[in-house]
């Protein structure tokens, strides 16, 4: 059986989450399809890297290091990926949904005219049968993901190409050390004779990186505020019963459409995947491209007068309420009773 690839996102030298989240995911699916997981490096000065990727479960790392290969430039990464690709043969291919990913993975999918997923927010080994054929495919990668604007989950397999690719949004998958490392024996890729003069056509000339000011990924507690708020005066409750409890201020798209908070707050299908310990949804009604984005927090509590509201369903305690009244007691009862 082939192995499964993991693309190892790089920014000066650190590693992406995204990857290891993908590591971490990649490791399960070799174990269960009995494979090895392979991480592959295109970078400069990444010597070492292999230890990191190691702890991740990484079994083999291949690795590219010339300074062709940073700062990232689609051409010659896609000449290299899709060049190992063509010798590895590997089942399975995983990508970060980043711009880079987002940039590059269809690019080597469409050479090598694999499919694509992209944006998955599971990754399941399971059979399938084609319903015309009758044919039998065993452990095929489902890729799932919310599809026709997030009103179905859908299960999509490539039983006829191979590699099966697929992209992964941050913070969709957890990052976790495998509980065996892998043994992270570093291949060189002999990638001089997949890399053609036009390949490496565009020159970086100056790159500009803007720091993000707003991050909620990374929160240990989320109070988020939806349309249910009422106003943007009003969605300063949220605020305030985000600093008392040392949290992060998300919102929902009906919230960032109103103008009530900044897009970068945004949790959900088309904003950020966020898993923090405590979520608290304030007037959110809880539709399911909002809870694609939160669904894995630890504990939820909403805030919502309609009692029937679906996030009420996935909530672990259900406040039946009216934001304005809620809140200030949340902050009043919480300033009393902690030091
Ligand atoms: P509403 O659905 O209007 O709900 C407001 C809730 O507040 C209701 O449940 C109501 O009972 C409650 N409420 C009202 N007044 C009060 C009060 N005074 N006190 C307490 N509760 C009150 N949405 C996202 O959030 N993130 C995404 O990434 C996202 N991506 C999308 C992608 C696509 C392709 C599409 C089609 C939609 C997407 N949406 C996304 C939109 C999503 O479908 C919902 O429209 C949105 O999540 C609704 O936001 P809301 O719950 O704040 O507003």
């Amino acid at each position: 059986m082939n192995n499964i690839f993991v693309y190892i996102e790089l920014e000066n030298g650190a590693v992406a989450d995204v990857s290891l989240e993908l590591l971490t995911k990649g490791r399960e699916l070799a174990d269960e399809l009995g494979v090895k997981l392979e991480a592959v490096v295109l970078g400069h000065g990444v010597a070492g890297i292999e230890k990191e990727l190691a702890k991740y479960g990484a079994d083999t790392v291949w690795v590219a290091d010339d300074e062709i290969f940073a700062p990232f430039r689609t051409l010659p990464h896609t000449a290299v990926l899709c060049g190992l690709i063509r010798q590895e043969k590997p089942q399975i291919a995983l990508f970060g949904a980043t711009p880079v990913g987002r940039d590059f993975a269809p690019r080597v999918s469409s050479a090598l005219h694999s499919g694509l997923t992209a944006d998955c927010t599971q990754l399941v080994i399971g059979d399938h049968t084609d319903p015309k054929t009758k044919t039998d495919y065993k452990n095929l990668l489902y890729q799932i993901r919310p599809a026709f604007g997030g009103n179905i989950i859908a299960t999509i397999v490539n039983p006829d190409h191979r590699p099966q690719m697929a992209t992964v949004r941050e913070g969709v998958m957890r990052k976790e050390y495998a509980a065996k490392a892998g043994a992270g024996e570093v291949k060189p890729i002999d990638w001089r004779p997949m890399v053609q003069d036009t390949d490496l056509a565009v020159k970086i000339i100056d790159r500009q990186i803007e720091e993000r000011k707003i991050n909620i990924k990374g929160a240990g507690v989320i109070v988020a505020g939806g349309y249910g708020m009422g106003s943007k005066e009003n969605f300063k409750l949220v605020h305030e019963l985000a600093e008392v409890l040392g949290a992060e201020v998300g919102a929902s798209r009906a919230a960032v459409d109103a103008g009530f908070a900044e897009h970068a707050r945004q949790v959900g299908q088309t904003g950020v995947t966020v898993r923090p310990k405590l979520y608290i949804a304030c007037g959110i009604s809880g539709q399911i491209q909002h809870t694609a984005g939160m669904d894995q927090s630890s504990m939820i509590i909403s805030i919502n007068t309609d009692a029937e509201a679906p996030i009420c369903k996935i909530a672990d305690f259900a406040i039946t309420g009216d934001v304005n009244e809620v809140i200030p007691k949340m902050i009043k009862y919480y300033k009393q009773n902690s030091k």
